[in-house]
């Protein structure tokens, strides 16, 4: 059947729709890029927050006109979403045929069948301890980075967090499998690898950690650069800090959630660690990685946070600088912990102004550490047409900071030595230099002077 699949979330569901791909093509389905050739619609969702309910919603609206026009059309909403509203999307949505959580996507073929031919509808939402989906090859887009999932779920139940309940108990891969799969995607001309767990560094297969994982993916010819996301504050390896400083292939940014920057909230929120311990892990950080950048994650308006709270949220941003953050209004979640137990008490309004001083103190921040890239050098692997200009190109430091440049002999894919001459909140401005610089046919570039 033709197969329009629409990605919403994050890069697990980026990843999740590409096993989705895999699984489907081997059952003789193909894949449409407008939802008026298709035969069957599949939202693949994200639940985390309530304004990715209302864009899945919204699409569902769409679909139902559709559907009235076209009365065999299949639609199936997929991922967390699914996981999370399985009885309400079973009910409200009659325009739904097929409801399928993150571990039941190899049972989508026969759910599709079901839902085609006879009509009727396919529901599938249990939660395997055991799936990684190791067996299979995710179909990727062409480009410059992949995504490895290395592991699935999370057993950390953060108090406002929906994940543990969508995705399940945390089982990690096999490190040889995930080898084998950097190993494909070399061979396919990928340059970059990012790992992807809830919380990478409690990854553990027998005897191997992440840090060691990190390590045989790093070797594996072709692959430039690994990156990984999200490790948890808590029980940070400091083997993988020191695993990081020693390998010129792992990417010296790191991407550490805060969340919160009082001790009450964060107790809250069950993040078993404090504001100290927090900023003693960003001196350790620093103190081992010293050309480190780090970003964050930031919920404001927790359950019970109060202005106390909040100015010290601001003073753990102020005193860490990170080069960049996700800021967030918390928004209760079905089945947390703190959707049953705390009540929702910060009043919208006060939530809204809250985002709104995270976002400038961040900006100003931005800025500044942006600033003082002026001049620096950067080696930058060029991954895209700059959307605002497509004469110029954007790439992305080993820092994972994005720099437009303009350079008429790059592709995407290579790896260009950048001078930075201007610096935004966001992005940086360069000029490639090549001046003492030799490019390589193969695998490394080098200095000649
Ligand atoms: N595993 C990662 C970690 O431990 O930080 C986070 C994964 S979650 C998909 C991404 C971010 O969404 C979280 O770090 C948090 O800041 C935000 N988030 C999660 N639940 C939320 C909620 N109920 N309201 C607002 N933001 C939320
Ligand atoms: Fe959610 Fe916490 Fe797990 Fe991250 S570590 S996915 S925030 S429960």
């Amino acid at each position: 059947m033709k197969i329009f699949l629409e990605t919403f979330g994050c890069q697990m569901n980026e990843y999740d729709s590409e096993l989705i791909r895999s699984i489907l093509r081997s059952h003789q389905h193909t894949f449409v890029e407008q939802l008026d050739q298709a035969e069957v619609a599949l939202l693949n969702t994200c639940a985390i927050r309530e304004n990715a309910h209302e864009r899945i919603y919204h699409r569902l609206d769409d679909l139902k006109g559709r559907k009235r026009r076209q009365k065999n059309l299949v639609v199936g909403v997929l991922g967390c979403m699914a996981q999370n509203l399985r009885q309400e999307l079973a009910e409200h949505a009659p325009i739904v045929d097929i409801v399928a959580g993150p571990d039941s996507y190899k049972r989508l073929p026969l759910l599709i069948d079901a839902a085609s031919g006879k009509g009727a509808k396919g529901f599938d939402f249990s939660l395997s301890e055991y799936e990684t989906y190791s067996d299979i090859a995710p179909q990727r887009q062409p480009g410059v980075n992949a995504w490895i999932a290395i592991m699935r779920g999370c057993d950390n139940f953060c108090t406002f967090c929906v994940v543990p309940y969508t995705r399940g108990r945390e089982r990690s891969r096999e490190p040889q499998n995930i080898v084998a799969e950097a190993h494909r995607i070399a061979a396919e001309g990928f340059k970059q690898v990012t790992l992807l767990g809830q919380n990478v560094n409690s990854y553990r297969y027998e005897q191997s950690d992440f840090a060691d994982l990190m390590e045989s993916v790093a070797e594996v010819f072709g692959i430039r650069r690994v990156r990984f996301t999200s490790p948890h504050p808590k029980d940070f390896p400091r083997k993988l800090l020191h695993t990081m400083a020693a390998n010129p292939k792992l990417c010296k940014h790191i991407h550490l959630p805060l969340q919160s920057g009082s001790d009450s909230v964060l107790d809250r929120m069950n993040r078993t660690y404090t504001r100290q311990e927090f900023l003693d892990l960003v001196d350790e950080i620093r103190a081992i990685i010293p050309e480190v950048s780090l970003t964050t994650d930031v919920i404001c308006g927790f359950c019970g946070e109060t202005d106390a709270d909040f100015e010290e949220t601001l003073g753990v941003m102020q005193r860490v600088e990170f080069d960049s953050a996700f800021m967030f209004k918390y928004s209760p979640r079905k089945q947390t912990i703190a959707e049953r137990k705390f009540a929702d008490d910060v009043p919208e309004e006060v939530k809204t102004q809250r985002l709104m001083r995270l976002i400038d103190v961040q900006r100003e921040i931005s800025k500044k550490r942006n600033a003082v890239e002026v001049g620096n050098v950067y080696e930058v692997l060029v991954e895209e047409p700059s959307k605002k200009n497509s004469d110029e190109w954007l790439g992305r430091t080993d820092q994972n900071k994005g720099v437009v440049f303009f350079d008429d002999a790059a592709k995407p894919g290579d790896f260009v030595q950048v001078r930075i001459n201007a610096a935004g909140t966001n992005t940086l401005r360069g000029a490639v230099e090549r001046n003492g610089w030799r490019r390589l046919p193969v695998q490394t570039e080098c200095c000649v002077s």
